[in-house]
């Protein structure tokens, strides 16, 4: 069986999107929302910016004060939603304690939610449909097969189940009420784990897993040497481990790109 750096995935798909955007008279274009600046946010705006760009679509960034009242961003997003250039919508969290995160996010019309946060969304959150795509990509075997998620949250575990699910894997959740035993046991067992808790290298030596398993770690947390590290210790016996950085950001980047271009298909039928 084949398997490809996730790096290396991440390329090739945005070659063949490179080659999709050139069949548009107009770029997809994705508009982002900013309110002030937070260090974390501005590095993962320059990110999407520079993808966009780098498969010849567009990104518009729209700014506003720290100290801007809620009403006044609802009215901004609004306008921004009814621009017809404009293909697809995301609002770079978190936003200042003054404003609400969902109410923001509501006033987005569903067809332009490409984030995929939103109750009813037309498209796929991105964390969870770049990792999938990268196991098909792998050839990793789902149907009938086990697999173990840790976390729940909105944005990540629980879409995470479902597309699994929807692939016929026998799906199961972890979470912070989970006994030790229990996490060791359902790890053992797994052929595909998710990691998704926040918690540095927490599936450490403590833990086997099968020779043959796939584990993708979303976890992202600095250690104390200043750099990112996964949920997942480095180096497991597996079949394949995606590492941190550069494994699953990479794919929530292309998700994002990928739903864009959905939504510029959808927009110009
Ligand atoms: P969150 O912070 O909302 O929730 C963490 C989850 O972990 C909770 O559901 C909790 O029940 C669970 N948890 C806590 N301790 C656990 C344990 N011992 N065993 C199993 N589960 C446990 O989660 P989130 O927003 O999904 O983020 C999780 C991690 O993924 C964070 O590090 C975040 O930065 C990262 N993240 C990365 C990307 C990416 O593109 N790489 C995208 C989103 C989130």
């Amino acid at each position: 069986m084949k398997e490809m750096e996730v790096q290396e995935y991440v390329r090739k798909r945005k070659g063949e999107l490179k080659e999709e955007a050139k069949t548009f008279l107009a770029a997809p274009t994705l508009a982002i929302v900013q309110v002030g600046h937070n260090p974390a946010s501005d590095s993962y705006i320059r990110g999407k910016m520079k993808d966009a760009l780098e498969v010849g679509f567009q990104a518009k960034l729209f700014w506003y004060e720290e100290s801007i009242k809620e009403e006044e961003l609802i009215r901004a997003v609004l306008e921004v939603s009814k621009d017809k250039n404009i293909d697809g919508i995301i609002v770079q969290l978190p936003l200042p304690k003054h404003i609400s995160e969902s109410k923001i996010q509501s006033v987005i019309p569903l067809e332009k939610d490409v984030d995929g946060f939103a109750l009813g969304s037309s498209y796929l959150p991105c964390t969870p449909k770049g990792i999938l795509m990268y196991l098909k990509e792998e050839g990793v075997e789902l149907d009938g097969k086990n697999a173990v998620i840790l976390g729940r949250s909105k944005i990540v575990g629980k879409p995470m189940a479902d597309l699994l699910l929807k692939e016929n894997m026998n799906v199961t959740i972890l979470h912070s009420h989970t006994s030790l035993e229990d996490e060791k046991f359902y790890l053992s067992h797994a052929d595909v784990v998710v990691a998704a808790i926040g918690k540095m290298h927490l599936l450490d030596e403590r833990f086997t897993f099968r020779k043959d398993a796939v584990l993708v770690d979303v976890g992202i947390n600095r250690g104390e040497d200043g750099k990112l590290h996964g949920d997942i210790l480095p180096g497991r016996p597996v079949r394949l481990q995606t590492p941190v950085p550069k494994g699953v950001g990479l794919l929530t980047r292309l998700a994002l790109m990928e739903n864009l271009l959905e939504a510029a298909k959808r927009r110009r039928k």
